[in-house]
């Protein structure tokens, strides 16, 4: 059936028992099942609690580190911005500019049970590195940008290509189905047309990496900063399997704000979603100050005080800081995002995972 309100339309099944990793093996059972306990568990913090009742989380999100987390729902497991480098390794971020990693991963990628899709914010080493472009499995679904889809579909030979690389651009959507968890674990795919599906609706938000006024300044600093995307990703369900699409409704709505600055092109965002709640925001700090042979120092991600505004102008009832210490050209320290939200009155609307941790939800509905 085809469906307008979304460019791409894909099913995620939750039994194919695939390692994330291409070659890595005789053995399809070599890989882990599950991943590591999370060294702490949080949930919503009392401050920021609604009229809702007080359901049970069945819905957690993992974090790795930089801005990879793996959130895990109904079966499946989705991994956004995959970065598997060590401390002391090195990224290439673009011509003449180079970034060190500061900060060890939660979890290896060798040691990654299996992951059902990527979300890829842009084609940045920090965010996409060379063992994991190396490394992952071909026929892993990756949703991303028009440019990553370029880097890693059209612009790779075959065999060495990532064939479903699904492309959006800002406000276009995605829709992922999933095979139905609880039949899963039967190991029986269901056949009941009543059987609700849960679904993950994905769409890109603006963002921008670079100042518009810098825009012009130099195409070495274009090539060293791509386009990106931020994401909606709204967990929720279909009422039928023969339900359009169009008949998604929400349980639980994440907004990850990608590598932005604060721009004006984000207040489309709360505009989209004037009557909507965001139940959480992942936001990309770490105000990323791009070194350069021939340019002035230029910040390309948020810092403390831009982390804070756009909290504002968002209005998630939870925020999570990720990327914010793993490269040493993260210059903006997660203390002094602290401090802004301490002095904005918001510290019970943030909770911080180091690396290993898990925040835990209910997706309603
Ligand atoms: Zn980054």
């Amino acid at each position: 059936m085809s469906d307008e309100s979304f460019k791409h339309h894909l099913t995620l099944h939750p039994d194919n028992n695939k390692p994330p990793i291409r070659n890595s093996g005789t053995s399809d059972h070599s890989h882990p099942e599950h991943l590591p306990l999370a060294k702490e568990t949080k949930v919503k913090p009392t401050g920021a609690a609604t009229t809702t009742s007080n359901a049970a989380e069945n819905a957690s999100l993992y974090f790795v580190g930089t801005a990879t987390t793996i959130l895990e729902w109904e079966g499946i497991r989705v991994m956004t911005d995959p970065n598997f480098l060590h401390a002391g390794d090195h990224v290439h971020l673009g011509p003449g500019v180079t970034g060190e990693r500061k900060t060890n991963p939660a979890v290896d990628l060798e040691n990654l049970p299996r992951i059902d899709a990527v979300l890829l914010s842009h084609y940045h080493a920090d965010h996409f590195d060379e063992k994991v472009e190396n490394s992952l499995r071909r026929d892993l679904p990756i949703v991303t940008t028009p440019h990553a889809k370029h880097h890693l579909h059209e612009n790779k030979p075959a065999g060495e290509n990532f064939t479903q690389v699904y492309d959006l651009d800002f406000f276009e959507s995605c829709l992922v189905s999933i095979s139905n968890a609880e039949n899963f674990e039967q190991n029986e795919p269901s056949t009941s047309p009543e059987a609700r599906v849960p679904a993950i609706k994905v769409t890109g938000m603006p963002g921008k990496h670079v100042p518009d006024g810098a825009l012009s300044v130099a195409n070495d600093l274009l090539a060293a900063v791509p386009p990106t995307n931020g994401w909606m990703v709204e967990l929720g369900y279909k009422p039928s399997i023969s339900a359009p699409d169009s008949a998604f409704t929400n349980g639980y709505r994440i907004y990850i704000s990608g590598d932005t600055l604060m721009v004006d092109d984000l207040k489309a965002i709360p505009k989209a979603y004037a009557d909507k709640k965001i139940d959480l925001m992942l936001v990309h700090l770490g105000g990323t100050t791009i070194p350069s042979p021939n340019l002035p120092l230029l910040m390309v991600t948020m810092d403390a005080t831009q982390g804070v505004q756009l909290m504002q102008l968002i209005n998630p009832e939870v925020t999570i800081p990720v990327h914010y210490d793993d490269y040493d050209v993260f210059l903006s320290p997660l203390d002094d995002f602290k401090k802004a939200v301490e002095s904005a009155g918001w510290s019970d609307k943030v909770v911080y995972l180091d690396r290993g941790d898990q925040y835990r939800f209910n997706v309603g509905g």
